[in-house]
């Protein structure tokens, strides 16, 4: 593998290891709430995607109780406050700022990574994102999966690719870094549109790319569809041969955040071999390496 990964820049960034701490800063998403759609994107759980946060609690002790997770092994270490579940700049300025600049505030927080949508970067708040980032360095992470219009329609993403382009744009010209996501297996797309989709955010500015395995989660309408039969899940095989491709389309000095997805593991219906988080990346940058 050509590229390098995160946690290889942050060590080099920060002389340790840095770890993510998710946080739950009680939005909600366009995609749920009626402006955009309520069932939100076919695929996604009732977490908002962020299982790994806590929810209902204010954010510094968020970031306490994580760091306590993790204290052991990482006594006096850095870490970046992720801002993970739903849409992480939909609310008012004001609201923006007082929740980033309190998960800034602890020394060790050395960045902030915010998860959220193209369709929720307004001016005002691109601002704010550009006035903060002169303070600790802030990443935007943009969940865009495909950029073929009929899947997206599919899984209810919400917003055309012109407003994707659009966001990268604006966020790039205030100097943020961005991350893309995108998934690997969705139903209906062919190798050759995966492989399109990685190119594209290869070439789209982006300065990482977080890959992920299409994951089937209880509660979700694509658990539906999966009941169905309406589509199959990738196998380990088809999995790793998809990544190697889409890693060898990718430039060099794109960063790679992520090899593979991380949904809850007690509401995974399929692929089930996907469970086995570590043996799974083991098995993968085995491959990658040789
Ligand atoms: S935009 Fe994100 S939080 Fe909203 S429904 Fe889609 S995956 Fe879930």
């Amino acid at each position: 593998m050509k590229q390098k990964r995160i946690g290889e820049v942050l060590r080099e960034r920060y002389g340790c290891k840095v770890y993510k701490l998710s946080l739950d800063a009680g939005f909600t998403c366009p995609n749920r709430d009626g402006s955009k759609g309520i069932g939100g994107c076919i695929f996604c759980s009732q977490g908002g995607s962020g299982e790994f946060a806590e929810k209902g609690v204010d954010i510094k002790e968020q970031l306490e109780r994580a760091k306590k997770r993790i204290e052991q092994k990482n006594k006096g270490g850095k870490y970046i406050a992720y801002f993970q579940a739903f849409t992480n700049t939909y609310g008012p300025v004001e609201r923006l700022r007082e929740l980033y600049l309190a998960a800034m505030e602890p020394k060790e927080i050395v960045e902030l990574s915010i998860a959220t949508r193209p369709d929720c970067l307004s001016e005002e708040i691109v601002a704010l994102l550009a006035e903060l980032n002169q303070i600790k360095p802030i990443t935007i992470e943009l969940g865009l999966q495909t950029i073929h219009e009929a899947t997206a329609a599919y899984i209810r993403r919400g917003y055309p690719l012109s407003v994707f382009e659009d966001g990268v744009r604006r966020l790039k010209a205030a100097g943020l870094a961005v991350v893309v996501h995108m998934i690997l297996g969705l139903p209906g797309e062919s190798e050759r549109q995966m492989l399109e989709t990685a190119r594209y955010i290869g070439e789209s500015g982006a300065e990482g790319i977080k890959i992920q395995l299409l994951h089937v989660l209880q509660g979700t309408d694509l658990a539906k569809d999966y009941a169905a039969g309406k589509f199959r899940c990738l196998s380990f095989e088809e999995y790793a041969s998809l990544l190697e491709k889409c890693l060898a389309l990718l430039p060099e000095e794109m960063v790679i955040h992520r090899l593979t997805g991380d949904g809850a593991k007690k509401d995974l219906i399929a692929p089930l071999w996907s469970a086995d988080k570590k043996r799974v990346l083991n098995e993968l940058r085995k491959r990658l390496e040789s």
